[in-house]
């Protein structure tokens, strides 16, 4: 498995994952309490536009009728006048002054039976006037003028009309002014539902669906769905003075339009609040995990057997920083316990190595003279069993010295046991130092001694020789003033492969030397 880096571990770290666990929390808080509040505001709006809009549409329709009807009777009265007919300057300046006064109508013109104007105060009129403004009434400009407003035309004199053009900004005026601030669209429309004059901002220039703003019993708010799927709601009213509509519609996702300003803010607040949450929630759990990395850091160094472990204890006296204390009396109590150990182990070390020497003494003790140091009877039976297996093998020559003090009974009995000893001490003394490093010389019980020497019967007698001289010339003092010498007989013997007839033989030599007189050496009688 590929280790991880460190910025995934940050991110796999328990911080960030509680920060994200905020962060989906808050975030999904947020979206569910947003949602919840941009369906509520819905329905609040559209209840509000239906509590509404029937009132207003009654209202708003009847003032549109009464301005219509107001502009109708204002143009009737001036094309009676006999003044404006004269179509003079001076009528039309009179027109003027007519036109600022009423603030309904902002063009008045006269136009004669041919078609042709013959007065124009105000705004010029459209190139193609509709001939039914011959009828006297309320009558719309075509469609295609800009704007498509209403007119109001009476007979004047006998050879023409008198056409006077309503004020958009009147009428604008008058469709919205009941209209919810930013909210409602006033229009008017003809019979078949076209926008003749639409209210505040764009004009939805598609013909509003007539027939369900009129559907329902009474006046009452109808929503309803543009071509584009836009939500709309809007309630329409009939004019009493033209087969008009008067129309107020609502763009139901423009509700919002007002406090859209403030719902950025409140995003931007809380998308800051959420940050600064997320960031929080990051330190605060990365301070109460820091002690927590430190402990797992200190029980890995234990583990690997790293003792010397002392975690840096919180400030806080809460769960952690008892885990914490706890955790170093534990290492301290280990660190107390591991030097015991060591020290026992010390000891148990030492205890083992004097225990070792003392085997070892105990091991050369047990194959040594006490009194001479010389090897004793059990090591010397030991060693011979194994050169004479050897001598077996190679066929080189073995041979056998037994050494007696002559008459040792006698120098006890007149020097006393002591001096007994001291003679056996020093007689192996001066032996031990007379023989070769591959001779074995060994006390062989109470004052006889023996050495096995590789060499053949001339070389052992050779050394019985020079050790007989050696002790017989040896001043041993066995006082402060008294020295005394001894003899020694030897007899001499020679391995021929059997263990039995080569001490037998050596020991009969050495009862001949005795019987020869002592201070001899005898070898064994070959055998013919
Ligand atoms: P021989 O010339 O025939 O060998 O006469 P001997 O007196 O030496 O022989 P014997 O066997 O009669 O006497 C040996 C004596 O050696 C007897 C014993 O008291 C003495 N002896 C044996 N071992 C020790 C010892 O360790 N210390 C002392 N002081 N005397 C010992
Ligand atoms: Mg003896
Ligand atoms: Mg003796």
């Amino acid at each position: 498995m590929p280790r991880p880096n460190a910025a995934s571990r940050r991110l796999g770290s328990l911080p960030a994952k509680v920060a994200l666990a905020v962060l989906l929390a808050i975030t999904l808080r947020g979206l569910l309490v947003g949602g919840a509040s941009v369906s509520f505001a819905r329905d609040f709006f559209q209840q509000i536009v239906e509590l509404t809009f029937p009132a207003q549409i009654e209202r708003t329709a009847r003032r549109v009728d009464a301005w219509l009807a107001a502009g109708h009777g204002h143009v009737k009265l001036l094309a009676d006048d006999p003044r404006v007919l004269r179509g003079s300057d001076a009528a039309r300046q009179e027109l003027e002054v007519q036109l600022t006064e009423s603030g309904i109508l902002d063009a008045l013109w006269i136009v004669k039976r041919d078609g042709s104007v013959q007065l124009i105060a105000g705004e010029p009129p459209p190139a193609n006037l509709p001939a039914s403004l011959s009828e006297p009434g309320i009558h719309a400009l075509p469609r295609d003028a800009a704007p498509p407003l209403p007119v109001a035309s009476a007979r004047a004199g006998r050879s023409g009309w008198l056409v006077g053009r309503y004020s958009s900004h009147g009428l604008e005026s008058l469709l919205t002014g009941d209209s919810l601030p930013g909210v409602g669209r006033g229009y008017l429309l003809d019979a078949q539902g076209h926008v003749l004059f639409g209210g505040v901002r764009d004009l939805d220039r598609a013909p509003l669906p007539l027939d369900a703003l009129l559907a329902g019993e009474e006046l009452e708010a109808v929503s309803y769905q543009t071509d584009t799927g836009a939500a709309r709601i809007g309630a329409a009213r009939p004019l009493d003075q033209l087969s008009w509509h008067v129309a107020i519609v609502a763009h139901l996702d423009e509700g919002f339009d007002p406090i859209e300003p403030l719902l950025l803010q409140l995003l931007l607040l809380d998308v800051a609040l959420i940050l600064v949450m997320v960031w929080i929630t990051y330190r605060v759990t990365a301070g109460l995990v820091r002690p927590v990395v430190s402990l797992a850091e200190g029980a890995r160094r234990i583990a690997q057997g790293d003792l010397d472990v002392d975690v840096q204890e919180p400030r806080t006296d809460d769960e952690i920083g008892t885990l914490t204390r706890t955790f170093n009396a534990m290492a301290l109590k280990l660190r107390e316990d591991q030097a015991e150990i060591d020290a026992a182990h010390r000891q148990l070390r030492e205890q083992n190595q004097a225990l070792q020497a003392a085997n070892e003494v105990l091991a050369q003790l047990s194959i040594t003279d006490g009194l001479t140091k010389l090897h004793n009877h059990r090591f010397f039976q030991d060693h011979l069993t194994r050169e004479l297996k050897r001598a077996n093998r190679s066929g080189e020559p073995l041979s056998l010295l037994l050494i007696d003090i002559d008459d040792f009974k006698a120098l006890n009995d007149q020097h006393g046991h002591a001096a007994g000893d001291a003679v056996l001490e020093r007689i192996a003394q001066v032996m031990n130092s007379a023989i070769r490093e591959s001779d074995l010389l060994a006390r062989y019980g109470g004052e006889e001694f023996v050495v096995l020497a590789a060499t053949d019967l001339e070389g052992a007698v050779n050394l019985a020789e020079k050790l007989r001289m050696q002790i017989g010339h040896t001043a041993i003092p066995i006082d402060d003033d008294v020295v005394v010498f001894v003899t020694v007989s030897v007899g001499v013997s020679r391995y021929k492969g059997d263990r039995k007839a080569f001490f037998r033989d050596a020991d009969r030599a050495l009862y001949a030397a005795k019987a020869a007189g002592k201070n001899c050496v005898v070898v064994e009688a070959e055998p013919f």
